[in-house]
Formats: C-alpha cells, sequence, structure tokens
C-alpha cells in the first residue's frame, strides 16, 4: 500500500513519517504485549501512564523546557487555548494582540470575550504578508499579557525575533512551527499548539506554561478550561486524548531519531530556501510574504491568474501531490512542508513548478 501514497502538503492534519504510520500500525491490535492497542487502554493503566510520561519527557527534552514550565495535553486543539488562555491569565483585564494572519485573529475575537483586547498590531491592511517589527508593536503598560501567533499557517508567515513586551507574560501559538525551530522556552509565558501538523493527530492541544501563570483555582472557568485542575490531574481530569497523545509520543521518537530539532531546522531552511529561491529567480508565480516575514513550514504564491491556480491545482494532484490549493483568505498555492514533508517531496514539488511555468507562460 505504501507505494500509492502521495506527497501531501497539506496545511493540518498533515502527512506523517512513515515510520510513525509504520509504528501505529505495528502497535495496533497489541501494544507491546498488553493484549490490547493503545486505543483500547485505561487512560489510568501502568502501560499507558508510560507512555504519557515518556511522551511529556520526550517533549521536554527535545524543546529543553526549563524545570519551572509543566506541559499539559489537553482535549480541542489549539482552538480551545484562544479563550482560556484570557481566562486563567487575566488578573488586571487587559491583554494585547498582535494580528498576523487568521489564527491570531481569532484568538484575539476569543479572548475579548472575556478581557480588554487591544490590537497592539495588525496587517489586514497589507494582506499580512509581513510580520511586524519591534518598533511597529503598540504594547500597552500594565497589561496580563501579549499574544502572537508565531508561524502564520494561512499567510506563510513566520516571526524570525521573538518580541519584547516590555515585561508583560509573552504566550505564543506555535501550532504550526513548534519543533521546526530551536525555542528559548525562558522567554515565553505560555506556548500552545494544536498538534496536528509537526505533532501528530488532531484533537490534542499542547501548552507549555511557565508554573507560577498557573493561578489557583477559579470557580467561573469551566473545569477543562482551567490550568490549575488540569495540572493538578497531571492532565488527566478526565480522559485525554488519549490515542492522540500516543501519536505525539511517536512523532517525538521520531524527531529524536532523526537527530533533534536542530536538524529539523536545517531541514526545514533546506526545503523552504529550495523552493524560496526559485520563486525569486522567475517571473510566473507571485510570490505570497514578504521576503524578511517568510515561512519555513507553509510557502504562499499565486499564479499569474485564477484560473492557472486552479490548473495547477488539478494537475499537481494529477502528478501525485494533494492539497496544494491555498487558503481561500489568500488564494493560490500553499505548500506546507512541515518536518514529515522529505526533500525528495520538495524536489518533486519543484521539477513540477518549473514545468507547469514554461507550459503556461
Ligand atoms: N493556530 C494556528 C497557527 C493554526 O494553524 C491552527 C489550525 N490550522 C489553529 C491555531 C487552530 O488549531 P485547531 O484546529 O487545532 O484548533
Amino acid at each position: 500500500m505504501t507505494e500509492k501514497r502521495v506527497y501531501n502538503f497539506s496545511a493540518g492534519p498533515s502527512m506523517l513519517p512513515l515510520p510513525v504510520l509504520e509504528a501505529a500500525r505495528d502497535q495496533m491490535m497489541n501494544y507491546e504485549g498488553s493484549g490490547m492497542s493503545v486505543m483500547e487502554m485505561s487512560h489510568r493503566s501502568a502501560v499507558y501512564q508510560k507512555i504519557f510520561d515518556e511522551t511529556k519527557a520526550d517533549l521536554k527534552e527535545l524543546l529543553n523546557v526549563p524545570d519551572n514550565y509543566d506541559i499539559l495535553l489537553l482535549h480541542g486543539g489549539a482552538t480551545q487555548q484562544f479563550g482560556t488562555i484570557a481566562l486563567n491569565l487575566c488578573e488586571k483585564g487587559r491583554a494585547d494582540y498582535v494580528v498576523t494572519g487568521v489564527f491570531s485573529g481569532k484568538a484575539a475575537t476569543e479572548a475579548a470575550k472575556f478581557t480588554d483586547v487591544h490590537i497592539a498590531y495588525t496587517g489586514k491592511e497589507g494582506g499580512f504578508k509581513h510580520i511586524p517589527t519591534q518598533d511597529e508593536l503598540d504594547i500597552r503598560d500594565d497589561i496580563d499579557y501579549v499574544h502572537i501567533c508565531n508561524n502564520n499557517t494561512v499567510m506563510g508567515t513566520e516571526y524570525n525575533y521573538v518580541p519584547d513586551t516590555k515585561g508583560a507574560v509573552l504566550v505564543a501559538d506555535m501550532s504550526s512551527d513548534i519543533l521546526s525551530r530551536p525555542i528559548d522556552v525562558s522567554k515565553y509565558g505560555i506556548i500552545y499548539a494544536g498538534a496536528q501538523k509537526n505533532m501528530g493527530i488532531a484533537g490534542l492541544g499542547v501548552v507549555i506554561i511557565r508554573k507560577d501563570l498557573i493561578k489557583p483555582h477559579k470557580e467561573n472557568i469551566q473545569v477543562l478550561s482551567e490550568y490549575d485542575t488540569m495540572a493538578k490531574a497531571g492532565s488527566m481530569y478526565n480522559t485525554p486524548p488519549a490515542y492522540a497523545i500516543y501519536v505525539l509520543g511517536l512523532m517525538l521518537k521520531w524527531v529524536k531519531s532523526m537527530g533533534g530539532v536542530d536538524v529539523m531546522y536545517e531541514r526545514s531552511k533546506k526545503k523552504a530556501a529550495m523552493l524560496y529561491d526559485y520563486l525569486d529567480h522567475q517571473d510566473f508565480y507571485i510570490p505570497h510574504a514578504d521576503k524578511d516575514s517568510r515561512s519555513n513550514m507553509n510557502v504562499t504564491f499565486t499564479t499569474p491568474n485564477k484560473d492557472l491556480d486552479a490548473k495547477f491545482v488539478k494537475e499537481s494532484i494529477a502528478a501525485g501531490m494533494t492539497n496544494l490549493k491555498g487558503h481561500r483568505a489568500v488564494g493560490g498555492i500553499r505548500a506546507s512542508i512541515y518536518n514529515a514533508m522529505p526533500i525528495e517531496g520538495v524536489e518533486y514539488l519543484l521539477d513540477f513548478m518549473k514545468k507547469f511555468a514554461e507550459e503556461n507562460k
């Protein structure tokens, strides 16, 4: 069956490394002699607890998470955290949001239900092609936190610096670039991510939180959104997204086997540079993101017109690639090249792009 697999450029859920799928397949019916699938296990069993603990330990190791941070493995992907963060962190009742695309906009809208949100920057007028510089950020004094989205999945833009928040807690959505680059966790109060890109499958939200930000129990927050209760229960107040956590564990072991986050970073830079170098030396395709704001994970561009965009997508499917159609907010083409995308997949896409440009000039 594996020979029929396509190069899947989906923004998420995304392709998984073959060794991860093979391990899941091999362990499907009988996980390490337990006589059952991970899908069938009690989350309170010793065998599952070992999977859970190893997963957390591997994430801590791979991202160098300091000891004064907790890792929570929660339900609801990244979106669940949009409101959860505001509910848990707001004491002054003021938070600043840097809006650089679809998901940071959604995060701000959700947070505004619970706290006073100030938009410290929005790239809307410029079509979200740009990551603001420090000077462009209008950050207020006396706020609970500043929220950024580190990599904008839809727009294909990514921060190449950590903003200075004038002392406020920095919260970052890293759904689409976590584990693709080294990060200094100590610069952030909270890092959160949905798992379905570099960390496995959908439904799981990973939250790395500085322990002092886990405030004592608040009565008016739904229990699954309350960091204090979830942290005290080791993320198992209720049944966690158990299988997604297991797949995260497989993904982390794969990243380790590949050499860790530094190796992922070198690979990601190399894959992205192959596409951007080509885009910068031709006159058929139009890259979307500004040069200094480009993402190593999501490469966005258009052909000269919408008909050719559609033709590109159609012919790419016939050539054995899938999910290259851009998000409706940007149009055109988006190639998501997360950790699991092999270099050969990018080479294959590049050859296709060159041929398509020649044929349609
Ligand atoms: N943030 C970013 C940057 C995303 O790319 C996504 C999903 N594509 C989300 C948040 C929302 O994640 P989820 O669907 O897991 O809630």
